[in-house]
């Protein structure tokens, strides 16, 4: 029996532990693999893990579990296929087997190798779309210039309107009235004129959509750069030997940086597109209408008004209040403009 086993001075291949693979799960023996060390191993043996496989128990004759060759008699169904190099030889072990001490640096090692593996493939994947992505951006951060120009003009212009309504988006984005309500409603006589001692009743008009347009600050374009610096020294040909030599030339912290600055630009895009989406709410038009409607009320806290206007085939958002006013003239590329992340 001893010597029957298959000699692996070096770690071995992919292929080698593909083909133990799919025999177990066909056989569910992994006793039968003369290629594999069924004698006893001595459990304090350095080991490296090529692959974590599964005992199919209802494949197995018996219905029994797999023999371990590091404890026998005890037995498993989760294993690991292990190369002791000590011994030249590869053998699959139960998952809970060898020394702890071995056995956890073991682990780390092949977590570290699959880890290495997602992220390899991950960069396969995503480098040849590296110049995509910063066109995507590029495209992008040319909207977001449009919307922040708007966002620029109406803070300044109309400050104290971009306030009340910052204010209003800032406690659940009620356009709400505090509503004098006379007592006369309620009775007849002296006590009808109680005047400001009166009651007051909330009226609303609906929420306040579009709440990015009045926040302090908007500007999804510093964002948006700094992905862009991130990733363009990702910019590689797009052939799969110059991505891989490109993979190849990274160490573990560049590779580890290079994927993180992919899912990252990834996540600048999506976030700064649907910033510029909910920017553009406020200036739909039964949005404005909404917010006129709040401002004009008798009781309201600053009067507002609106107009939304076409003006020679141009729209024009006229907003005054308390002594402020803007005239915006919001760009029809807000609304029609098509970037999408490449997927
Ligand atoms: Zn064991």
């Amino acid at each position: 029996m001893a010597g029957d086993y298959r000699r692996f001075p070096r770690r071995p291949e992919p292929d080698f532990v593909r083909r133990v693979k799919e025999h177990v799960s066909a056989t569910g023996e992994p006793e039968t693999l003369a290629d594999l060390f069924h004698d006893k191993i001595p459990k304090d043996l350095d080991f490296e893990i090529l692959s974590k496989i599964n005992v199919p128990q209802r494949k197995r004759p018996n219905g029994d579990f797999a023999p371990c060759p590091m404890c026998v008699p005890n037995k498993f169904l989760d294993g690991r296929l292990c190369w002791f190099p000590a011994m030249e030889c590869v053998a699959l072990i139960g998952h809970e087997c060898a020394d702890k001490v071995k056995s956890i640096a073991a682990e780390k090692a092949w977590a570290r190798e699959q880890a290495e593996r997602t992220q390899q493939d991950f960069l396969l994947e995503h480098l040849p779309r590296v110049p995509a992505m910063l066109t995507a951006l590029e495209e992008l951060r040319a909207v977001a210039v449009i919307a922040v120009d708007l966002y620029r003009h109406f803070r300044k212009k109309a400050g104290s309107v971009h306030r009340d309504l910052r204010h209003i988006a800032s406690t659940g984005a009620q356009l709400t009235v505090a509503e004098k309500v006379w007592d006369e409603l309620y009775g007849t006589g002296p006590t009808a004129f109680r005047g400001s001692s009166g009651q007051t009743r909330s009226v609303s008009f609906g929420v306040l959509r579009g709440t990015t347009a009045v926040k302090a600050n908007f500007d999804p374009t510093r964002d948006i750069d700094l992905a862009r610096s991130r990733i363009q020294p990702l910019r590689c040909e797009a052939t799969d030997d110059a991505v891989l030599d490109f993979i190849l030339s990274l160490d573990d912290k560049g590779r580890e940086m290079a994927v993180g600055f992919i899912r990252e630009a990834e996540r600048t895009f999506e976030k700064a597109l649907a910033a510029i989406k909910d920017f553009r709410n406020f200036f739909e038009a039964d949005n404005l209408k909404r917010i006129d409607a709040w401002g004009a009320h008798e009781d309201a806290f600053n009067p507002v008004k609106i107009e939304d206007r076409r003006f020679l085939g141009k729209r024009e958002v006229y907003i005054t209040g308390s002594g402020s006013a803007a005239l915006l003239t919001p760009d029809p590329v807000l609304w029609s403009f098509q970037v999408r992340w490449p997927s």
